[in-house]
């Protein structure tokens, strides 16, 4: 590892100091499951690393204006096992709870994982797929960025390097809304090679709204709306759904690599669509 400043501010206005003072030279830690490895490989080389873990009060999952918010120093764990998360947008907790293992989970943060977009991470799939709202603070003060459009490309965002991400919206779902979520690992506690996620309205057994976006097979999450165009409005038969999944695999344009050819992601991708718009549309099915 090479040399760095480290600071571990006790606010936010410390923190988006620092981040203005050392701009690409510095970097946030957070749960450091992806930036340790990245130090000690010297893939990351930053001047100043500004350890977030001493700002008070940033660790919560809750509830507020019909919005999950999650600070930024909230776990993964904290999402797989918030009652509001249950409660009100379950698929947050499905997916957290496969991120990774154990050690992941425990120190990983959701937040650094939206921020960090990495092509295979799940939580920006899950921004992507709800329209979350991303929080971000600079020095000049605080922006919002739709979760939907947040992404373009290997580890590109919205936001700079020189920002902090203080918190991420998801909205509450309505009763007669669905999602499923899968992927396929390649072992356990690996990075995904493919994911899909899926959200389903049903009114009186007809799709009226639904959202399908795959990750991990192209250098960012991806909305297919090709597959989403051939549900709207129509009775989500077998066929139908077998269909939109085939529009998924078609629409991705997945890289090669050693675990598995682009034939294999596009397989990959259009089984993982059909089990996700079957189970989304079940579960909508079932409250609607
Ligand atoms: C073995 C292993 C398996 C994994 N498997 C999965 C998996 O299946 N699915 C998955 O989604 N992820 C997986 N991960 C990644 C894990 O989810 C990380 O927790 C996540 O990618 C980053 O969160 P972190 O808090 O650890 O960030 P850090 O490692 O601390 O930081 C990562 C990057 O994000 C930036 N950053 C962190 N927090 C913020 C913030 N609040 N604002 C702005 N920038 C910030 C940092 O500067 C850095 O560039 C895995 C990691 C490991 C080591």
């Amino acid at each position: 590892m090479h040399d760095f400043k480290y600071a571990s501010p006790e606010s936010v206005e410390d923190v988006c100091t620092l981040l203005d003072e050392h701009g690409t030279d510095a970097a946030i830690i957070s749960g450091g499951q992806s930036l340790m490895p990245m130090l000690r490989l010297r893939a990351a080389q930053p001047e100043c690393l500004i350890d977030i873990n001493r700002l008070p009060d940033r660790d919560y999952v809750e509830l507020t204006d019909d919005e999950i918010r999650i600070g930024c120093l909230a776990r993964h764990v904290d999402v797989e096992r918030s009652e509001v998360v249950e409660e009100h947008c379950p698929v947050l907790a499905e997916v957290a709870a496969e991120i990774g293992d154990m050690q992941v989970r425990n120190r990983g943060t959701f937040c650094g994982s939206i921020a960090h977009a990495d092509p295979s991470g799940d939580p920006p799939v899950l921004a992507t797929l709800l329209d979350a709202m991303i929080v971000a603070e600079t020095v000049d003060g605080t922006d919002w960025y739709s979760g939907d459009g947040f992404y373009h490309g290997f580890y590109e965002t919205d936001i700079d390097k020189n920002t902090l991400v203080t918190e991420v919206r998801f909205p509450v779902l309505d009763d007669n809304q669905g999602t499923g979520y899968e992927k396929y690992e390649p072992s356990e506690g690996a990075y995904p090679v493919a994911t899909v996620g899926a959200i389903v309205r049903l009114d009186d057994g007809v799709v009226t709204d639904v959202g399908l976006v795959t990750g991990a097979v192209e250098p960012g999450p991806i909305r297919i709306p090709e597959a989403e165009d051939h549900l709207e409005d129509q009775e989500p038969t077998d066929d139908r759904v077998a269909t939109a999944a085939e529009l998924a695999g078609e629409n991705v344009t997945p890289v090669g690599d050693h675990e598995g050819t682009p034939e294999f992601k596009i397989e990959m991708t259009k089984t993982l669509a059909k089990r996700a718009l079957d189970t989304a549309i079940e579960r909508a099915g079932e409250n609607e």
